[in-house]
C-alpha cells in the first residue's frame, strides 16, 4: 500500500509539472492532510489547490510587471504629502490611480519646476496600473531616446518599437531637460504618434507648453507633438518650491540631537504598496 502510494505520488508530480501546476505540486501533500483532517471532500481539496496555483500565479505575474516597468525607485501615493502640494489634487489622483484613463487611452500631463513631485506621482500613478495588471514602461526621455537612436543603429528599432507598441502605459519623465538631436526628436515624436489613441502616456517636464519647442528643434514637430499629446489629457501643475527645499530646510530647523518622526521624502522606508487602500487588481 505503501508502495502504491509513493508511486502515485511520483506520478503525480511528473503529471503537474508536465501541465506546469507547479504549485498544486508543492501543496498537494499538505492541503491533502489538511483536508482529512477537516474532512473536507474531494471537490473542496480541489477548489483550494486551484486557488493556491492562481494566487501564485498571480503573485509572479504581479512582480515580472513590476520588474518588467523598470522604475528607477518605488514611490507610493500614500507616501505623497498633498498638504506640501495644494495645487494638486488628491480626489483626481485618487482617480487616476483607478486607470480608467488608461482604458480611455488618455494621457497625463505632469507640468512644475524640479523637485514638486512630478516623477514621484509618475511612478506612483504607474506602479497603481502594474499593480492592477496593465503592462507599464518607466523610461527616462533621454533614455529612451539614446535606446531609439542605438537601436536604430543596431536595426533593433522594429524590435524596440513592438515592445513599446505593447505597452498600456508608457511614462516620459523629464522631458525638457536635455534639447535632443533632430534624430532625436523624430524617433521621440514617432514614439508619441504612433502611442496617440493606442497607449497610455504620462509625462513629466518641467517646460511651459512654449518652450516645448527648444527640446524638439523645429516648430511644426513640436506642434504635431503637442496636438497628440494634449488632445485627451489630463494636466497637473505641481506648483511651489522644491519638495527637496523644503526637506532641507526642515532638517536644517529641526535640533541635531532630534529623534523625532521622518521628515517629509523619508517615508517611503515602508514595505511598498503602489494603493493606499490595497485595491482589487483587474
Ligand atoms: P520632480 O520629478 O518634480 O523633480 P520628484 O518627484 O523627484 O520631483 O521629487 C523629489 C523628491 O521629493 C523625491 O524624493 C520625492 O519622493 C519627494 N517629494 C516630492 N514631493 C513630495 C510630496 N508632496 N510628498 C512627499 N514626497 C515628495
Ligand atoms: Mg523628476
Amino acid at each position: 500500500m505503501k508502495q502504491l502510494e509513493s508511486k502515485s505520488l511520483v506520478l503525480l508530480q511528473h503529471h503537474l509539472k508536465a501541465l506546469r501546476l507547479p504549485t498544486i505540486g508543492a501543496e498537494a501533500e499538505k492541503v491533502a492532510r489538511r483536508a482529512a483532517s477537516d474532512n473536507a471532500d474531494h471537490l473542496t481539496y480541489l477548489l483550494q489547490l486551484t486557488e493556491l496555483e492562481l494566487l501564485e500565479r498571480e503573485r509572479r505575474a504581479a512582480e515580472r510587471r513590476l520588474k518588467a516597468a523598470r522604475f528607477p525607485t518605488l514611490k507610493s501615493l500614500s507616501s505623497f504629502d498633498f498638504a506640501a502640494r495644494p495645487s494638486v489634487n488628491k480626489v483626481m489622483i485618487a482617480e487616476l490611480a483607478r486607470c480608467a484613463y488608461i482604458d480611455a487611452r488618455e494621457n497625463v500631463l505632469l507640468v512644475g519646476n524640479p523637485g514638486t513631485g512630478k516623477t514621484h506621482l509618475a511612478i506612483a500613478l504607474s506602479a497603481a496600473a502594474c499593480a492592477k495588471g496593465y503592462r507599464v514602461r518607466f523610461s527616462r526621455v533621454t533614455e529612451l531616446i539614446t535606446h531609439l537612436i542605438e537601436a536604430r543603429d543596431e536595426r533593433g528599432l522594429l524590435r524596440l518599437k513592438g515592445q513599446l507598441a505593447k505597452l498600456d502605459l508608457l511614462v516620459l519623465d523629464e522631458l525638457g531637460y536635455v534639447p535632443a538631436s533632430k534624430v532625436g526628436a523624430e524617433l521621440l515624436f514617432d514614439v508619441i504618434s504612433t502611442a496617440y489613441e493606442r497607449t497610455s502616456l504620462i509625462v513629466t517636464t518641467n517646460l511651459p507648453f512654449e518652450s516645448w519647442t527648444e527640446v524638439l528643434g523645429s516648430e511644426r514637430l513640436t506642434g504635431a507633438a503637442l496636438d497628440r499629446l494634449t488632445h485627451r489629457c489630463q494636466i497637473i501643475e505641481t506648483k511651489g518650491e522644491s519638495y527637496r527645499l523644503r526637506d532641507a530646510k526642515v532638517r536644517a530647523r529641526r535640533p541635531k540631537a532630534s529623534t523625532g518622526p521622518a521628515s517629509p521624502g523619508e517615508t517611503d522606508g515602508a514595505p511598498f504598496s503602489p494603493l493606499e487602500g490595497g485595491e482589487e487588481t483587474r
